[in-house]
């Protein structure tokens, strides 16, 4: 790793904040961040065209496009499968989606006893902190609601969805979740862990945040020594393609486990993305060598405005497959698919499928021998 980046840690409040603020909010940013003449030659020209801008305004208004200068310099406008472009440019499939039609198939409003509060299995709540993030990722599964301003109600909420928490001794784990959690000021991070951690029946806290990914200064000073207080606290991190790991990346990382935090990743499985046994291989091994756990590859949820993100799960299981043998069994994650309907989670294990098909098939060869033997 490059040594000279202990230089350049920016853990201050006032620096994170300032990304943030200076990201790229419009097309016409965009346009100027990578340069007219450069997009002109590249497989992105067509983000130039006027029915281009006419559509992303349409799209911009029903999810907002932002990207932070850090993240986009990651980009390689000459790639055509670019996995940060491919990540973040708004596509009109979004609005017209041929395929998905339903917003929340995974039925969060429905079991959402209070507004933010999703509670889908006995043990477990995700509590949806706020509706910003760095980044708006375009595949993401809770579009319907992130970006949106009038989804979120935080401060007049915190006490009841404490005291729901408190009177549900069930439950063992809150997931701090949006949005990204990290969007929030300290303050009131440390706020809510001060609530959470007296409540004696919760066994686990997790932050999901894409901040690591998109704007990993945010991994200040001041953020881990709130983590550390708070010990111990679980960060689940989003990294898609092993591009997204910097040096930065590796040195915030670090920072975060002095504190004492333990980091896990979850990807999603994205076409043209890291739809592909290589990719997996070195993001899995990478995220090892960088000191996170890859703990799930989801399949893409059927939501509304995603489905040309959507990989068969024929080719996930294919990928999952090629894996096995090649990464260490640290190095693979477990690859889930989020049932419709509401239906929760269940693991994908490609030899485990080939065991059922081979059980149905001796079931069978038994079944016509006894019908033989009848006869
Ligand atoms: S960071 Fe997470 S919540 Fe925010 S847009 Fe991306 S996937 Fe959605």
């Amino acid at each position: 790793m490059n040594s000279s980046l202990s230089n350049i840690y920016f853990d201050t409040n006032k620096y994170w904040k300032k990304e943030l603020q200076n990201s790229i909010k419009t097309l016409e940013e965009l346009i100027d961040f990578l340069g007219k003449e450069r997009i002109k030659k590249s497989p992105y020209s067509y983000i130039l065209e006027e029915s281009y801008k006419k559509n992303f305004q349409k799209i911009h208004q029903n999810f907002r496009f932002q990207v932070t200068k850090y993240y986009i310099s990651l980009a390689n406008l000459y790639n055509q499968n670019c996995p940060i472009l491919l990540q973040i440019l708004p596509n009109i499939k979004e609005i017209e989606d041929p395929v998905f039609k339903e917003k929340d198939p995974l039925r969060e409003e429905i079991h959402s006893p209070i507004p933010e509060l999703v509670h889908r299995y006995p043990d477990r709540v995700l509590w949806y902190l706020s509706h910003n993030c760095a980044v708006y990722c375009r595949f993401c599964m809770r579009k319907r609601k992130v970006s949106h301003p009038s989804t979120i109600s935080i401060k007049q909420n915190l006490f009841s969805i404490i005291e729901y928490i408190k009177n549900n001794k069930n439950i063992k784990e809150v997931i701090l979740s949006g949005g990204d959690p990290l969007s929030l000021e300290d303050k009131f991070i440390e706020e809510i862990l001060f609530h959470l951690k007296r409540i004696e029946h919760l066994y686990s806290i997790r932050i999901h945040t894409r901040m690591p990914v998109t704007l990993p200064y945010r991994i200040t000073e001041e953020l881990c020594n709130i983590l550390e207080k708070y010990y111990p606290v679980t960060v689940v991190t989003h990294f898609n393609h092993p591009i997204e790991l910097t040096d930065i990346v590796y040195e915030k990382i670090k920072f975060l486990k002095k504190s004492g935090v333990l980091v896990l990743n979850q990807s999603v499985l994205l076409k043209n993305i890291n739809d592909n046994a290589s990719i997996l291989e070195e993001l899995f091994l990478k995220l090892i060598k960088f000191g996170i756990k890859p703990y799930y590859l989801h399949h893409c949820d059927e939501v509304y405005g995603t489905s040309h993100f959507r990989v068969s799960l024929q080719k996930g299981i294919e990928i999952i497959r090629q894996l096995q043998g090649r990464n260490p069994g640290i190095a693979l994650p477990k690859y889930v698919v989020d049932l419709p309907d509401g239906g929760g989670k269940i693991p994908i294990v490609p030899n485990i499928l080939k065991n059922m098909i081979h059980q149905i098939r001796n079931i069978y060869v038994i079944i016509m021998l006894i019908i033989k033997y009848i006869n």
